[in-house]
């Protein structure tokens, strides 16, 4: 059956949501996303995606904001004319359709903004339950990894090559240290510690992240913001990742060398089972 999406204040059937080919989303990437994951029909962490939506548009100097009441509300519609019980919500705003020019458009011009509704098994899923296989990738994305922007055809590309060989997704190095996964944040385990690389330019701030950060020190396990390579990685008691689909997954595998026993850590499952807790608590 096919979907209702969103498309600049309407509802519609995904075959007749149509944008111009001088999108600026199409011609330059210039668009900005987020994607909100959804359980029991609720929403995880809104209002702290929608505050990362807000800083993205303001670093790429988009003239003006959305307001965060009509995108709970289109987003509300969404999950019911489609009935979502367990998925996410794509949302994207372009900064509109303009003739073609590097220099930014008019600040007049009306942004682009859509949205759409996607199944998805979050709660349970293979990957929870025997981690997943991570291969290690040189990170060749621009330096501003902190904005969410729709410019990620090179996370796709390692996405790809990761399956290929046989891996279930990569993480990617720069500097001999792991940035973050192609669409998630990198953590580790050692000796009672969870270490996860120190937010800046170079690594997307993670709402999961921010959230998972929360659970640790409930559950006081210590906490350390540093670099790590894929070698410390290797030796390892546990890996994990953390994103919006993924909550927080084990990782059992990074290249040829398994993480601990090869199964998922205990650390690891602990945080996911307290993060998807505290998160049904705060649905919206
Ligand atoms: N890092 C990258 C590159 C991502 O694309 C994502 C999510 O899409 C994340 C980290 C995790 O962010 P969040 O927890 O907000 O989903």
């Amino acid at each position: 059956m096919s979907r209702t999406v969103y498309l600049n204040g309407q509802f519609i059937l995904e075959e007749e949501a149509k944008v111009s080919i001088f999108d600026r989303a199409l011609l330059f990437a210039d668009a900005l996303y987020e994607v909100t994951s959804v359980i029991d029909g609720k929403m995880i962490d809104f209002e702290n995606h929608m505050k990362r939506l807000d800083r993205s548009m303001e670093e790429l100097h988009y003239p003006r904001k959305l307001d965060h009441k009509e995108i709970k509300s289109f987003h509300h519609e969404l999950i019911k004319r489609n009935n979502l019980s367990e998925g996410i919500v794509y949302l994207q705003v372009s900064r509109g359709v303009a003739e073609r020019d590097f220099a930014f458009p008019s600040e007049k011009t009306e942004f682009t903004v859509t949205a759409f509704t996607q199944e998805k098994k979050l709660v349970e899923n293979d990957a929870v339950i025997n981690g997943i296989k991570v291969m290690s990738i040189e990170d060749l994305r621009w330096k501003r990894c902190d904005v969410k922007t729709v410019q990620l055809l090179y996370p796709s590309f390692a996405k790809a090559q990761a399956l290929k060989e046989g891996y279930d997704d990569a993480w990617l190095v720069r500097n001999n240290y792991v940035t973050e996964g192609t669409s998630n944040n990198a953590w580790i385990v050692r000796k009672g510690t969870i270490i996860t690389r120190q937010t800046d330019n170079l690594i997307l701030k993670g709402i999961t992240r921010e959230a998972v950060k929360e659970c640790a020190k409930e559950l006081n396990y210590k906490l350390d913001y540093k670099n790590f390579s894929v070698q410390e990685a290797q030796a390892a008691d546990e890996a994990f990742i953390t994103s919006a689909t993924t909550f927080v997954t084990p990782v059992v595998k990074i290249n040829d060398k398994k993480i601990g026993d090869g199964k998922p850590g205990k650390f690891t499952q602990l945080l996911r089972k307290r993060y998807i807790e505290k998160a049904k608590e705060n649905t919206i």
